[in-house]
This record gives C-alpha cells, sequence and structure tokens, in this order.
C-alpha cells in the first residue's frame, strides 16, 4: 500500500482562508428551491470559478441506512440536498461529481441502494455524476509523526505504536506518496493511477453524537476512512484522531445540512430539529462554530475543534468570524434552542443493574454501549432490557454483589471491564465492535430482536457484499481511478 508521512512537529503552519460563513434559509428540502439559492452563493463567493471543469467530490453521510426517508431526514444527509449540490455543479460547470461516503452498516453501496438515491438523484438531470464508494477506491497508510497521540502509545485506550490511518489516495495522489519501499512516486504517475479530487466538498448533516457530542464538518471526515480504522479509535482518543484526520486535507467548502437537524440521542436515535437553514463557508473550524452557536453549544468543548484551533486551523470565535445573514441565525437560534444533546446515563434506565467506571469512554464502551440500549428504549421495546446487569469501565464491585449477578443476563462490556468476564457474557474490544455486540446482546443477553435489526433489507444486503466482495476481489471496482 502507498505510505504517506506527516511529522506533526514540522507542520507549515495551514493556509486558512477568511473566516467566512453564509447562512441561507431554507424551510423545506425543495430541490430547485436550493439549486437557485446554491447557484447564487456558488457565484457571488467565485465559488464558481473554482469548481469550473474540476473533479468534485462530495462527502455526504448515509451513516443510517435505512429506506424510510423521514425515519433518517435528521440523520442523514438529505438526499433532496445532494441533488440539488449535484446539479448546482453540474449546471456551473465543474467536469465530475462523485458522491461520496465509506461503510457503516454494510458496504458502502449498500447504503446507497436502500436509500434508493438514484430516485432522489433523478429528479434533475445529472449527466456527470456518480457515486464513489470509499470502501472501494485504492487507499494510502498515512502515518503521523510525532502525533498528540504518541503520549498514549502502549497505554491500555491506545495500543498501538504510533498513529496511522488508512485513506483514500484519490485525495492526496498530489503529495508525496511513497511505494512500500519507500521510494517516492511522481506527482504524475500517481495521479493517472488513482486520479485526483480536485475539489472538496464536505455535507454533513447537523446533529448531536453521543460519541463525540456533535457531528459537523471536521466530524465528517471519518466517514473517510474504513470501519476498522474508526473502531480503533473509538475510545478516550477519538477526538484526537479526528483532529489528526482532518488535517490530511481539509475541505475546500462546506455545505452543512440543518435545514431539518438531528438532536438528542444522535446520530441513530436523534429527534428532528427544524432548523431550516445551509450553513457554507470555507473553513471547517469557523462553519462548525457558527453551527455550534446555533445548538447553543461551546466550540471549545469540542475536543477535536479545540486542537485544530491549536494548530492554527481556525480562531473558533464567532466575534472573528463574518457570518453572513446572522439575522437568519439567531432567528433560528431563538426558534429551536433549547438544542437538546446526547444522555449517557446507562445507570438511570429503569430496571438495570449497571457497575460503570467513572473512566468509561463516552466516545467509546459508555457512548456504544448506550446507543445500543436506547434503539431498544427509544422503540418501545425498554421491557427487553428489565433485570440486566452491565459492567463497563474500571469499576470495583463488591464480592458479595458480584455473587448475586445473574451470570445470564449479565454483559461485561468492553476490555477495561475484563476482571470480571466469568460473571457473564464477555465482549472483548477497546471499544468492542459494536455490530457484533448488537447481534450478540440479542441471543447472548436474551434482548430479543435490536429494533435496528429490523431496518435491514436482506436482499440489499446480501446482493451489496457480494458486488463489494467482487469488486474488491475481482478487480472490479468502478473507480480504480476517479
Ligand atoms: S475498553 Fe471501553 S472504557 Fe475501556 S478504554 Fe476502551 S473504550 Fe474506553
Amino acid at each position: 500500500m502507498l505510505k504517506y508521512e506527516i511529522d506533526c512537529d514540522n507542520l507549515e503552519k495551514p493556509v486558512i482562508a477568511e473566516e467566512k460563513v453564509t447562512i441561507i434559509e431554507q424551510k423545506e428540502y425543495n430541490v430547485e428551491e436550493i439549486v437557485e439559492k446554491l447557484k447564487n452563493y456558488f457565484v457571488n463567493n467565485h465559488i464558481d470559478k473554482e469548481i469550473h471543469d474540476k473533479t468534485v467530490m462530495l462527502k455526504v453521510s448515509l451513516v443510517f441506512a435505512v429506506g424510510d426517508y423521514n425515519r433518517v431526514i435528521m440523520i442523514n444527509t438529505n438526499y433532496n440536498l445532494i441533488a440539488a449540490t449535484a446539479k448546482t455543479l453540474e449546471d456551473l460547470g465543474a467536469k465530475r461529481i462523485y458522491i461520496a461516503d465509506g461503510a457503516t452498516v454494510g458496504p458502502a453501496s449498500y447504503a446507497y441502494s436502500v436509500a434508493n438515491l438514484k430516485r432522489w438523484l433523478n429528479q434533475v438531470e445529472l449527466k456527470k455524476t456518480k457515486y464513489l464508494f470509499l470502501d472501494e477506491v485504492p487507499y494510502a497508510k498515512v502515518k503521523f509523526k510525532n502525533s498528540p497521540l504518541d503520549e498514549m502509545v502502549g497505554k491500555e485506550c491506545y495500543p498501538f505504536k504510533d498513529l496511522t490511518l488508512t485513506y483514500p489516495a484519490c485525495l492526496i495522489s498530489n503529495k508525496s506518496l511513497t511505494d512500500k519501499n519507500g521510494n517516492r512516486i511522481e506527482d504524475e504517475k500517481l495521479r493517472k493511477k488513482f486520479g485526483y479530487i480536485d475539489y472538496f466538498i464536505s455535507m454533513p448533516k447537523l446533529k448531536a453524537n453521543i460519541f463525540a457530542n456533535i457531528t459537523l464538518s471536521v466530524k465528517n471526515n471519518m466517514g473517510l476512512i474504513p470501519r476498522a480504522d474508526r473502531l480503533r479509535y473509538h475510545s478516550r482518543i477519538l477526538h484526537d484522531m479526528i483532529a489528526c484526520l482532518y488535517t490530511i486535507r481539509p475541505p475546500d467548502l462546506i455545505i452543512t445540512d440543518a435545514i431539518v437537524s438531528g438532536m438528542g440521542q444522535g446520530p441513530m436515535e436523534a429527534d428532528p430539529c427544524r432548523s431550516e437553514c445551509i450553513i457554507c463557508g470555507k473553513v471547517g473550524t469557523a462553519v462548525d462554530t457558527v453551527c455550534s452557536y446555533l445548538m447553543d453549544h461551546d466550540p471549545l468543548k469540542i475536543r477535536h475543534l479545540k486542537l485544530l484551533k491549536n494548530w492554527g486551523y481556525g480562531s473558533l470565535d464567532l466575534s472573528q468570524i463574518e457570518v453572513i445573514n446572522k439575522v437568519v441565525l439567531e432567528q433560528k437560534r431563538d426558534k429551536i434552542l433549547p438544542f437538546e444533546f446526547p444522555d449517557r446515563h446507562i445507570e438511570k434506565i429503569p430496571n438495570l443493574k449497571v457497575y460503570i467506571g467513572e473512566d468509561a469512554c463516552d466516545s467509546g464502551c459508555r457512548g456504544m454501549l448506550k446507543a445500543i440500549l436506547d434503539a431498544y428504549l427509544k422503540n418501545d421495546k425498554a421491557e427487553l432490557l428489565d433485570n440486566h446487569t452491565f459492567i463497563l469501565g474500571n469499576v470495583d464491585i463488591p464480592k458479595e454483589e458480584l455473587e448475586e449477578i445473574d451470570k445470564r443476563s449479565c454483559i461485561v462490556y468492553g476490555d477495561c471491564a475484563e476482571k470480571y468476564k466469568e460473571y457473564g457474557a464477555f465482549y472483548h474490544g477497546c471499544p468492542p465492535d459494536y455490530l457484533v455486540a448488537m447481534a450478540l446482546m440479542m441471543f447472548q443477553g436474551h434482548m430479543g430482536i435490536n429494533p435496528w435489526i429490523t431496518y435491514i433489507k436482506p436482499l440489499h444486503y446480501v446482493w451489496s457484499w457480494l458486488r463489494h466482495i467482487g469488486a474488491l476481489v475481482f478487480g472490479f471496482r468502478l473507480w480504480r481511478k476517479v
């Protein structure tokens, strides 16, 4: 695999475009209206010239792959907004547009197919737009030297030698990449082989997130890397990884879907919040700062944003950001507040016995377990959880209480709690793979069918896996080169 090394001690100071964020008021997902407004925005900000005759990637978020449009209107990047953005780009002269996302519950292609994205895109005439399944593109291994994570090497939450991320080669084929023997590959050769994304547009859905507190443009980059990488860093180092990931290639433009946002137990059990706007800008941290203001959240309390500020990627200071249409922002803010953020208190769920160490990670075991339990709690299946015991984090349980635990309904979740593994079903991992955990809980935990499983369309699922395996093994992936 190709390699790319980033020495964090010798980083060039990032060049940050002016911190300007535009609020576009938009009440409904009306494609024609959005196209008109986006065109105005692009022309007024000279973005039409930047994308002209360029290969553009739209990094969307299809995190919850279901066929029910309204179930995910507050979770996924809206399909009408994606169609409208692609149409805008085509009309303004982009050479090629790729709609890109990575794997979630199945291969990336599963989400596209089950959401029936094609149907939504067909509302407009698109001739230069294609899908880009990020789990099928050639990758490069990006290694961070002297990263902020180095101090954690060897600690229990970070059992790796260094921070490495698997990253789509087409986004960095203009950089100094080396082959496995360390020989530098010429730029021209790289571009010829892997293609190059000239212009990268991030399209996050504004929403609360049980693991990282919020999902905005910086967090949206998580979908660029494979699921295994995401899981590997899904513990107390998640924010550090997200910040490092952003530095590999920050987006050129952000179009945040905040027409219907997601609040509460996001991502999967978010509630809709009609914030009725699209929030655009060229600096991810600035757009995320304005989005945070809309939600009444201090951006300095979001670790990945704070790290990026410290590294020179933006001020996170609303007073230094030029906000166009600030009146609209204030109106929407007044309308939606209080914006609800995730509740991770597993210990407050009635009829459960919970032993939880204070250090159990919000981004890891605590967040993941609560998300799985929310699937039952928010879908009228709370009674299926009754009388279960959960153990997670570094916790000390008195001997007499241990003896009373019913091992058949006890789940010991994550490596931190391994010392109690003989007291129930032990889920290994830091954190355990949530898909595997979900499946095991239904049987080992006798919790019955997880309501999320009912959304899976078996035929689409099997077919997506078959074509995905075919694409990887037999090399008939469509986007060997973008
Ligand atoms: S096992 Fe879980 S609680 Fe422990 S460090 Fe890993 S993610 Fe955090």
